[in-house]
């Protein structure tokens, strides 16, 4: 044996302390709940196909001004047996691909809704017919060249150690 390396020091240390932690009961425990957050941290990151949650939440007055005009001051919400909503009144700014799950705050991935249809609206997020059928039916209502189609995500936040 020609003497270990700094390496392997370290390696002998951490291996004899994790032994000593799994033979202590309620400390192996512990590591076992911390083991168990961490992949309860990471589930939503890969539910969000890598997208974390948008640093912001609540859209700003502009942007909630310009899903009111788009949306001609009316509910977007559609049923199949009514047709769209008629509610004009206290319309709020609503996610389409819903904040907590990774959707962006941006114009693109915003919507108007009544008081009412937000509250109804689940935290799951929209398959991509539904995205498809809101953009075919924004044609009938958005002004000429607004763009229609939901874009859920925004660009991936950047690092903030390269900013
Ligand atoms: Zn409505």
């Amino acid at each position: 044996m020609a003497g270990s390396s700094p390496g392997d020091i370290v390696g002998e240390v951490l291996r004899s302390a994790l032994a000593e932690v799994l033979s202590t009961p309620w400390l192996a425990g512990l590591l076992a709940v911390i083991t168990l957050g961490k992949l309860v941290q990471l589930g939503p990151a890969m539910v969000h196909g890598g997208h974390g949650r948008d640093p912001r939440r609540t859209f700003s007055r502009a942007e909630k001004a310009e899903f009111l005009e788009r949306a001609g001051h009316r509910c977007e919400h559609h049923s199949w047996l009514l047709g769209r909503c008629r509610g004009t009144e206290a319309l709020q700014a609503d996610h389409v691909h819903p904040h907590s799950r990774g959707g962006a705050t941006d114009v693109l991935n915003g919507q108007a809704l009544c008081r009412r249809h937000n509250k109804q609206k689940s935290d799951r997020p929209p398959w991509r017919w539904e995205l498809n059928r809101l953009a075919r039916r924004r044609e009938s209502y958005f002004p000429p060249g607004t763009p229609t189609a939901v874009l859920r995500y925004g660009p991936p936040v950047p690092d903030p150690v390269e900013v």
